[in-house]
């Protein structure tokens, strides 16, 4: 690249930032940049295109087509050249655009007599905002260095939209970010909520994207880059965390690269500042990133991103901390979070929405613990949405209505009082038994695992804790807690329930649970791999530490404790004689020991429900896991969306293979519950009871619909429905439920 065109070019840049500054209406910045972008590159032509809608460009300034087709020509995206270059974010170049593939003639442009076409993406932090156009009559290829310049003002023309420069009257020209948007993800936890955003990492603003003097922009910019390298190279010598490692490196690789560094050092030299530079390297990688399948090269491309994040905050001095007040119901927006952060966040948080995340990530299962409606997987929403916009959570459908118009807001108003009406019902009855109309008591448990949970345990109604999922704490850390952290912490649990039961499962990692300071096992198939009471048998040292915080929180009380995944007796035998050891040891080193221990296996392997007679009068309580239960029984992976909602827990075989389970029970006097998902269903948890399993552990928000449901069942009825649906040939019983209910009026 010549001197001569980076001054040019450097002229160009000035020229746009003078008519930020002046004090115009939008449509007259646009004519103008479009008059000095066709002045300074030497063409006949240069237009700018701006989306109107997500799917629609207009035409909104030119210097040299028909000023009358201004806010008239349009084209949807993917249409025509231009249209292309906006669907797909990438250049198109071409000396003879009439024989270009997919040329669409506006006649009312009077463009025909151009042949010479470069169109560039107007986008910034891979959100489109249009595309800018020049064209020329003769017919040649623009030169690399003139691609590059066009880019250039492209980039500068972003930043100066994202500032509001452009806004005038019209669709196209209205101001940024304040469009209704629906954006559609995936539930993550049940609910509604309507707020504002409360963005967890607040977007750095770039308010200068033009600078007058390279050198010195260069050497900021090198000085930042310097400051990150060190950074970087701190927090590895900090961590012994092989994935935080891993992710740091590619940190480290990014930083010292030099083709990174060289295209935001010629950015610069073009008249950018060292701001804008990294931003349009940024913006670069993330288009790159909407277009990359390979799941490895898109992490790589998001590494790139935080740490041109991280550059961004040297150079603009702007950290977390933006000054701006949390609103009083605030939704958060990330993209992505961790759980411990989600927590400090606590209650507050009316809902959250992530860009990624997955249902089964530990972000979810915070959130369900705190009760708040999560969406996970909404793309974009980081980009679009901003401070204090206000927007509303449809954790039920898993949408986003991102400043939605007032017919939206209605309606889902109407459904957030609908289900505050539903509330209030249940609450009425949160001290009554759960007694259905055939006059059979059903035990109403719920599911923890988080210190927040446990306000839930007076809020719900809940009868005790049925599951207390004691890996959650284990997964939220950084590392591995300390006995005494958990004696403490299992005292407390116990102290929240005063009398009621609660059932401590012992650690179950592996599968999906894997437990960010241990090393990661590389298995074929993790949900049927090493993992729950395979790894406290074959590495019993933590199981060991658990028990002996378990009795020690008990002491002088009632302690009641689970082995999770028991698939074969002796396993179940191997864990007790565990749970003997640790009482020898306390009795030994004389200390108050619980005042009764029960101890009880979780059935979630069918092989179990087939076990000998001996270990159904030995155990002292099963619980049926009923998620992992019923992915075994079907051979359908619990995690996998193709195939997770394939098989009815009403299938007439799983019901049969439940109701062995109950007779076994019966037999050897063993008590029995159920503890999957499915508890907290309503239909499912009044089959349950139906078919004998009259204790249910459940999420807290769903005791009241269940117990609703079954106060207003007979379920002796219910019974006979299942038994001739089965007689009759049905695969599933919940169509004839289905029936029986709607006759009832139930
Ligand atoms: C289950 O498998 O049903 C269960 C309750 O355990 P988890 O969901 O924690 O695997
Ligand atoms: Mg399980």
């Amino acid at each position: 690249m010549t001197e001569s065109l980076e001054s040019e070019s450097r002229k160009l840049l000035g020229r746009l930032r003078d008519t930020m500054a002046e004090n115009a209406a939008g449509q007259a910045r646009l004519d103008k940049i479009t008059h000095l972008t066709a002045d300074s590159m030497g063409t006949e032509v240069c237009s700018i295109y701006l989306f109107r809608d997500d799917e629609t460009l207009e035409l909104c300034a030119t210097q040299g087509l028909n000023a009358a087709a201004v806010h008239q020509t349009r084209m949807k995206l993917g249409e025509g050249l231009v249209g292309r270059v906006a669907r797909t974010g990438k250049i198109v170049n071409t000396a003879d655009a009439p024989s270009e593939r997919g040329f669409r003639y506006m006649p009312e442009t009077g463009e025909e007599v151009f042949s010479s076409f470069l169109g560039v993406p107007i986008q910034r932090l891979g959100e489109k905002l249009g595309v800018l156009i020049v064209q020329s009559r003769t017919a040649r290829q623009f030169t690399a260095d003139e691609v590059y310049a066009l880019e250039v003002v492209a980039m500068v023309l972003a930043e100066m939209a994202e500032l509001g420069a452009f806004v005038g009257e019209g669709a196209a020209l209205t101001a940024r970010h304040t469009r209704p948007a629906l954006l559609r993800g995936s539930t993550g936890q049940e609910g509604t909520a309507e707020g504002h955003v409360w963005l967890h990492e607040p977007r750095v603003v770039v308010t200068n994207p033009v600078a007058d003097d390279p050198h010195r922009e260069l050497e900021r910019l090198h000085q930042a880059v310097e400051e990150l390298r060190v950074s970087v190279d701190e927090l590895l010598a900090d961590t012994s965390d092989t994935e935080q490692m891993q992710v740091l490196e590619a940190y480290r690789m990014f930083a010292n690269s030099k083709g990174w560094l060289r295209r935001m050092e010629e950015d610069i030299s073009r008249g950018l500042s060292a701001e804008a530079a990294v931003e349009k390297e940024q913006s670069a990688a993330r288009a790159r990133m909407s277009q990359v399948a390979d799941a490895y090269l898109r992490e790589r491309l998001q590494d790139l991103d935080d740490l041109s994040n991280r550059l961004l905050r040297i150079l603009t001095g702007q950290g977390k901390e933006t000054g701006a007040a949390m609103p009083d119901d605030p939704i958060l927006v990330a993209r992505n979070i961790g759980p411990g952060e989600l927590l400090e966040y606590g209650r507050k948080l009316r809902g959250v929405i992530l860009e990624e995340g997955s249902v089964g990530s530990h972000a979810a299962i915070v959130a369900r613990a705190l009760a708040i409606p999560l969406v996970v997987n909404v793309e974009r929403i980081t980009v679009d949405a901003l401070n204090g916009d206000h927007v509303m959570v449809d954790g039920d459908q898993g949408v986003v209505h991102l400043r939605p118009d007032e017919s939206v807001v209605a309606a889902f108003r109407d459904k957030i009082a609908m289900q505050a009406q539903a509330q209030e019902r249940y609450a009425s009855i949160r001290h009554t038994p759960c007694v259905t109309d055939c006059g059979k008591t059903i035990s109403l448990l719920m599911n923890a695992g988080l210190m927040a949970d446990l306000p839930s345990l007076e809020g719900s109604g809940a009868e005790g804790v049925g599951l207390f999922r004691t890996e959650l704490q284990f997964l939220i850390r950084n590392q591995m807690p300390k006995r005494t952290e958990l004696v403490t912490l299992y005292k407390r649990v116990l102290d929240a329930a005063q009398d009621k039961r609660v059932v401590f499962r012992t650690l179950d990692i592996g599968s999906d649970k894997v437990l960010p300071y241990m090393k990661p096992q590389e298995e074929p198939n993790p949900a049927l791999g090493w993992r729950a009471i395979r790894v406290g048998l074959d590495k019993p040292g933590v199981l060991r530490m658990q028990l002996q915080a378990l009795l020690r929180a008990a002491a002088g009380k009632s302690l009641s404790v689970m082995f999770p995944f028991i698939a074969q007796y002796e396993e179940f035998t191997q864990a007790r004689l565990e749970m003997d050891k640790a009482v020898a040891r306390e009795e030994r080193l004389g200390h108050e020991l619980p005042t009764n221990i029960e101890i009880g296996a979780m059935l979630e392997t069918p092989s179990l429900a087939f076990a000998s007679k001996r270990f159904f009068e030995e155990v002292q309580f099963l619980s049926i896991g009923g998620n992992d239960l019923k992915q075994f029984f079907f051979a359908a992976d619990r995690e996998n969306e193709r195939v997770r909602r394939r098989y009815d827990t009403l299938n007439v075989s799983f019901l049969t293979f439940l109701e062995g389970i109950v007779a076994r029970c019966r037999e050897s006097g063993t008590r029995l519950s159920f503890c999957g998902e499915d508890a907290g269903r309503p239909i499912e948890a009044m089959c349950l009871a139906a078919i004998g399993i009259d204790t249910l552990s459940m999420r807290p928000a769903s005791i009241g619909p269940v117990k609703h449901l079954l106060m207003r069942t007979n379920i002796d009825e219910v019974k006979a429905v299942i038994d001739r649906a089965r007689d009759a040939g049905d695969q599933s019983v919940r169509p004839a439920i289905m029936e029986y209910l709607r006759d009832r009026a139930v």
